[in-house]
């Protein structure tokens, strides 16, 4: 489904290179939830906004969904992000001054999607993550972990296949942290795959598979047994 080969990528900042990731191998499958942890500057978001489409690599292979993604112009590259791939942060990202329904609104206008179809899909994602009756609220107006429940709607208003997370929960208190998983675990077990980055060991082992990064290689931990069975089970 996402398949990295030896993928390379190196920053050059005025006369120091950076190795960023350096053989890089990974195979997400279908259904996967998988934690990226790592020490800080190993190469996780570099990680992230290669899978995502908004960074291009040096050597190595990258295929999404079947496509390879070597040799796509910008406009083939953004179709294919747009259609697969559904994006949340750790600072929300929202539009202050645009209300929940326009927030989610913003990327389906920007796709082309007529009225009826983009508010079937906003009023359904804002429904999933339990914000529906707060259409007209601004973001301000909700708590942190609020917010973040709109960025997932608008993420899945997309209908992506993947949902790449980049610390959903960092600026958030344990219990919103909880609260958050929680939902991200729900839309998993509805069959989006969900790659997440994430510094908190506790919300890693949630998820089906662990994967560290180190000085830009991944490994993988053993998977999480009480994760497996949970899976198991559903
Ligand atoms: P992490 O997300 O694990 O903290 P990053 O992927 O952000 O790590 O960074 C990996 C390495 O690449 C770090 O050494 C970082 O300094 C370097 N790096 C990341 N982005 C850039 C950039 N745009 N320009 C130069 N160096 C970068």
């Amino acid at each position: 489904m996402l398949v990295m080969q030896q993928l390379t990528k190196k920053f050059r900042t005025d006369d120091v290179e950076t190795h960023a990731l350096r053989d890089f191998n990974l195979n997400v499958n279908e259904g996967d939830f998988i934690a990226v942890t790592g020490p800080s500057g190993s190469g996780k978001t570099t990680f992230l906004t290669i899978a995502g489409l908004l960074e291009d690599f040096d050597s190595g292979s990258y295929q999404l969904d079947g496509e390879s993604v070597q040799g796509l112009n910008d406009k083939a590259l953004s179709r294919l992000r747009n259609e697969k791939i559904g994006f949340i942060f750790q600072s929300f990202n929202l539009i202050a001054d645009l209300n929940l329904f326009d927030n989610v609104d913003l990327p389906l206008r920007y796709r082309g999607f007529n009225a009826a179809e983009r508010k079937r899909r906003i009023e359904q994602s804002l429904e999933l993550v339990g914000l529906q009756h707060r259409l007209k609220h601004l973001p301000t107006q909700l708590s942190g972990g609020q917010q973040q429940r709109v960025a997932i709607a608008r993420a899945l208003a997309g209908e992506p296949r993947f949902l790449l997370a980049d610390e959903p929960t960092g600026n958030l208190d344990s219990q919103m942290a909880q609260s958050v998983m929680a939902l991200l675990e729900q839309i998993n077990q509805r069959g989006t795959t969900i790659v997440m980055v994430t510094h908190d060991s506790e919300l890693a082992k949630r998820a089906s598979r662990n994967l560290v990064i180190r000085d830009g290689r991944a490994s993988e931990q053993v998977v999480n047994q009480r994760a497996v069975s949970q899976f198991a089970s559903a």
